[in-house]
């Protein structure tokens, strides 16, 4: 079987999941959102603080594997500073991408590192690691619509 991590941008997925970005308790929060993967035993809590309609802060916390580890981390490191609006759209391409099986790579000025994901679309058992953490993000700015 092959890796879904192998190839270009397989030392940045590494790298975010040695050293995740925004893993940590947020205290002070508007929202959160618990998901989980089931087929892979990935959990993740995504919690947010917006400032009027822009997200001020963004951390998560949660246990599994490497790429939804860093997933989560690459999506703190983009999600900082955009409007609900911008979020979402954010959201909806990463998804498009995941989704696609190979065949997007992805808008590299919306997704910026998370791009890197888009070999993991190939195969379809990781999608949902990918996805977790930004699913639950969307299931935060739901709550406070
Ligand atoms: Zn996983």
């Amino acid at each position: 079987m092959s890796d879904p991590l192998a190839g270009l941008y397989q030392e940045l997925i590494l790298d975010h999941s040695k050293r995740p970005i925004g893993k940590h308790e947020l205290t002070d929060f508007d929202a959160e959102q618990f998901m989980r993967n089931p087929t892979c035993g990935d959990e993740v809590t995504v919690r947010v603080r917006f400032e009027g309609d822009t997200l001020a802060e963004i951390a998560w916390t949660g246990q599994g594997c490497s790429i939804s580890q860093a997933s989560a981390s690459v999506l703190s490191s983009l999600a900082t500073g955009h409007t609900r609006a911008e979020l979402t759209e954010r959201i909806e391409a990463f998804r498009t991408v995941m989704r696609s099986r190979g065949q997007e790579e992805g808008d590299e000025e919306l997704l910026e590192d998370a791009v890197a994901f888009a070999g993991v679309s190939k195969f379809p058992m990781r999608v949902k690691c990918a996805m977790l953490s930004w699913t639950a993000l969307e299931g935060t700015l739901a709550k406070l619509s």
